[in-house]
């Protein structure tokens, strides 16, 4: 064994794949470019964290859960007007992650919002963020099925391990008493230490006839829009007028 081959499968002992695969081209990158010995072993560190960033952003992207690929480079500005590319960019330094704030889209169906949703979440696990996308009704239903097994606690502290939940189409169909009051255990864990971005297509004025119980309804909006940037979205349906041109 050379001693290259040696040091590599030390550099695997040690659980530091990256290295051993990049030890002998960084070497040779290194004596070719007349490298000093610090930078050589900076691009080996480098090469170690930028493969271990990269596969942990995979595995996140794999656990956030899109049901579709949208990016908001597809995104169409002169469609919709009632949110702005600078107002959306602003969203991208992620203060509002960092900052436990939530995003509401509100609006009509077809405006745009999953997509809005889905672009900012791939943008947040592009950032290095743990991102969880799910629609109302299928976490109403996972919360519901954990609280009969009596393991409520227990999903809504797996859920708070993601820096952002996506909850897509609040609003659509109305909730059951119990389900208000676990979606209520949830927003309550979840205020103030991470971030959610809604979409819905009632106005908060009228989230009452979708909580069946007003007195859970006032705290979820509550704390919802506390420390929230709220975006009414308007305008035609994007399906629709595809239908319409098409
Ligand atoms: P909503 O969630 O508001 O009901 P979606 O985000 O699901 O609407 O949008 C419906 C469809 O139209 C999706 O395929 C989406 O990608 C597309 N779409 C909506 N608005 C735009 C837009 N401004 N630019 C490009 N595609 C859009
Ligand atoms: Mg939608």
């Amino acid at each position: 064994m050379n001693s290259i081959d040696q040091v590599a499968a030390q550099l695997r002992s040690l659980r530091l794949a990256s290295m051993a695969g990049a030890l002998e081209p960084l070497l040779a990158q290194a004596e070719a470019n007349e490298l000093s010995y610090l930078q050589f072993a900076q691009s080996l560190v480098e090469r170690e964290i930028g493969e271990r960033n990269t596969k942990r952003i995979d595995l996140n992207r794999r656990k956030a859960g899109f049901p579709v690929a949208k990016h908001l480079e597809e995104f169409d500005y002169r469609h919709q007007s009632t949110i702005t590319k600078r107002q959306v960019n602003q969203l991208l330094d992620f203060s509002f992650i960092d900052n436990r704030s939530n995003l509401v889209f509100i609006g009509p169906p077809g405006v745009g919002k999953t997509h809005l949703a889905i672009g900012i979440g791939h943008k947040a696990l592009a950032a290095g963020y743990k991102v969880l996308f799910t629609t109302a009704l299928a976490l109403s239903e996972a919360l519901e099925i954990a609280e009969l097994k009596g393991e409520l606690k227990k999903k809504i502290s797996a859920l708070s391990k993601f820096d952002l939940l996506i909850i897509d189409e609040l609003g659509y169909l109305p909730m059951n008493k119990q389900g208000n009051y676990n979606l209520f255990q949830l927003i309550n864990a979840l205020y103030e230490y991470r971030s959610i971005i809604l979409t819905t297509n009632k106005d908060f004025t009228s989230w009452g006839e979708f909580f069946v119980d007003e007195n859970v309804a006032v705290p979820i909006v509550d704390r919802l829009i506390h420390h929230s940037h709220i975006f009414m979205l308007g305008g035609e349906s994007y399906r629709l007028r595809q239908k319409l041109s098409g």
